[in-house]
């Protein structure tokens, strides 16, 4: 099949912390031409059922996703997984127990930020809370922005709740054989989500595409919103080093937050095997 379709394969809804119904983003994606959708919220498949519906009103073609949480290297990485079967068991405990942590979490990143003076902020980000299983980092950046300790998420996510900030909590995640081994006992197919973004050196990155073959990965986020030029070069190399297929996703939040609105991306180059050769039978409409 060809690369060159306007698939999204990557966004987030109410569900976990994107802005937007799964309804509203269908009617977006279709209003985009995007031409194959899957909504991927962050370990959760709560609102699959709805944006199939809603895919399904709109003529658009979909496939079932989610984005998963890992800790790798000491670090979070995201593992997007495609055209699962979204009832399946293993897939859904797995998950389940992922979201665990979050509510400690946000408690304790609300203690230390009061410990620099902002107070309230676990009640504040709360009000932005979609799914109470599922209070994100996006939550806290949103409250901060409107009680203007910064000017926009980006700032938030420059002067607090990451590494050595104040409000940052570590966290310890999926494994990323078990998050590949969700989906692909769910018949799903595992993709790298936005490798350009994680802090990794050479040989740990290495690592992880190495390691991420061997437990049955298969895909690679080649065009996302986080890539620049270099980074579609770099991981349309790594797709041949690595014998990965391609995959094309903005990571669309928000209208007001995202880099890329759904669809608005480069086309994957024609070089590389597009995740949706993989996935033709998993579609669905
Ligand atoms: P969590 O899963 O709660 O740790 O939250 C991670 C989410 O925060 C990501 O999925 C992004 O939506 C958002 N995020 C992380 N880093 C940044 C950043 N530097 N700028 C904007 N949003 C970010
Ligand atoms: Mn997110
Ligand atoms: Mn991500
Ligand atoms: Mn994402």
């Amino acid at each position: 099949m060809t690369s060159y379709i306007n698939a999204d394969l990557h966004c987030h809804s109410v569900v976990s912390d994107g802005t937007l119904t799964p309804e509203a983003l269908a009617q977006r994606a279709k209003a985009n031409g995007v031409e194959l959708w899957a909504l991927t919220d962050h370990d959760e498949l709560g609102g699959q059922d709805r944006a199939l519906e809603a895919a399904r009103a709109a003529g658009l073609p979909y496939l079932t996703g989610a984005e998963i949480s890992v800790t790798f290297a000491g670090i979070t990485v995201h593992i997007v997984g495609l055209g699962m079967d979204h009832k399946h068991p293993e897939l859904l405990a797995g998950l389940q127990t992922t979201r665990g942590g979050r509510e400690q979490r946000a408690r304790e990143m609300s203690d230390d930020l009061a410990r620099v003076g902002i107070k309230g902020v676990y009640e504040g980000a709360l009000k932005y809370v979609g799914n109470p299983d599922l209070i994100s980092r996006s939550h806290f950046a949103r409250y901060l922005v409107e009680i203007g300790a910064c000017r926009d998420t980006n700032e938030v996510f420059r002067k607090y709740i990451t590494e050595g900030k104040p409000g940052f909590v570590p966290h310890r995640w999926a494994s990323l054989a078990d998050a590949v081994r969700w989906i692909t006992h769910a018949g799903g197919v595992a993709v790298i989500a936005h490798p350009g973004r994680y802090k990794l050196t050479p040989n740990e990155e290495f690592a992880l595409f190495s390691e991420f073959k061997a437990h049955g990965g298969q895909g690679v986020e080649v065009m996302t919103g986080a890539h620049g030029q270099a980074d579609f070069a770099k991981y349309t190399g790594f797709c041949q080093e690595f014998g990965l297929v391609a995959s094309r996703g903005s990571d669309f939040h928000s209208p007001e937050e995202s880099h890329a609105d759904l669809g608005q991306l480069p086309y994957l180059p024609g070089s590389v095997t597009p995740v949706w050769e993989l996935l033709q039978s998993r579609i669905l409409q």
